[in-house]
């Protein structure tokens, strides 16, 4: 009887959790007889809003390529964008840690909001430092989780073309499953002992887990902290010990960094190489493959997969 009480509890607990990521203003407004207009903060999130929405939705995503979210402020005009918009779509798990306070404002003034990894169950996260990481893109079992946010917050906005939400998603599942196959696949071509993946940041924590890779970087989750001589040489040590012909630098991150690693390692007389560009928090660019998720996932696993073999 207790077990039952608990477990009643528990669940509830986890429907109230599932509730935080989306919510406010949902139905009031008829929107099922013209496109809605929705402000996504990343490319990764404005890129799951198209997918699911279709034709049904016009998408103005805040940060473009090479764009850092940890960094983001939010500018007079982005504002006055989400206050215009239908809703407002976003990763959360602070990874727009400088749009916090904006987030809570608009949704107290009862615009749908929606932070769509926010999805993700708990258990399922790591944590760093009591903070959730917040990447969870990198893994496509999560980011599947967050699509289905997606659409769930897109049938609240706008019931009446639930069905066209439910195909639409249906169709990327299918092509996220795909991609996920892919990833595991390519990962196989390299040995197990040379899947050492050195960034700048700590953005593929969720892709080392999920597809076997050791993660090694100069900053934490977020690329707030500057990185300190110590942590260069430490980095440095690590690769010369343990042999590693390529480090990677990020699209969202100054090369710099990477740059004194490599350095630093060359010192120690160990050349190491950089094996190429990861996007890692904002896609490429629009016209380009790399300018959608897929397209960037793909990109990201052929460059980490040919330098490291
Ligand atoms: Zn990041």
């Amino acid at each position: 009887m207790l077990d039952r009480k608990r477990t009643a509890i528990l669940l509830l607990a986890t429907l109230v959790l599932f509730a935080v990521g989306c919510g406010g203003g949902g139905g009031k407004t008829d929107l099922s007889t013209r496109v809605i207009d929705i402000v996504a903060t990343t490319g990764m999130v404005g890129d799951a809003v198209q997918q699911v929405g279709g034709e049904r939705v016009k998408v103005n995503t805040l940060m473009g390529p090479g764009v850092d979210p940890h960094y983001y402020k939010a500018s007079a005009s982005d504002v006055t964008s989400m206050a215009n918009a239908d809703a407002v779509f976003y990763n959360g798990l602070h990874l727009e840690g400088r749009m916090v306070e904006l987030f809570e404002k608009i949704k107290r003034d009862g615009k749908p909001t929606c932070a769509i990894a926010e999805a993700v169950p708990e258990e399922k996260l790591i944590t760093t430092d009591n903070a959730h990481d917040p990447h969870i893109w990198f893994d496509v079992e999560l980011w599947k989780l967050a699509v289905e946010e997606t659409r769930r917050a897109l049938t609240d906005l706008d019931p009446k073309h639930g069905d066209r939400y439910q195909t639409n998603a249906d169709a990327f599942q299918k092509e996220l499953d795909a991609l996920h196959a892919f990833i595991r696949e390519r990962s196989a071509e390299v040995a197990e002992e040379r899947r050492v993946l050195i960034t700048a940041h700590d953005a593929f924590s969720y892709f080392g887990r999920q597809y076997g890779y050791e993660l090694k970087s100069l900053q934490g989750i977020s690329t707030v902290s500057e990185a300190s001589t110590a942590d260069v040489q430490n980095l440095a040590s690590f690769i010369a010990e343990r042999k590693i012909n390529a480090v990677f630098v990020e699209s969202s991150v100054p090369v710099r960094n990477v740059q004194a690693v490599q350095a630093a390692a060359k010192s120690k007389g160990h050349p190491v190489r950089i094996g190429g560009e990861l996007f890692s928090d904002a896609l490429g660019a629009p016209d380009t493959d790399e300018g959608t998720y897929l397209g960037m996932v793909r990109h990201n696993v052929n460059t980490i997969v040919d330098a490291l073999q």
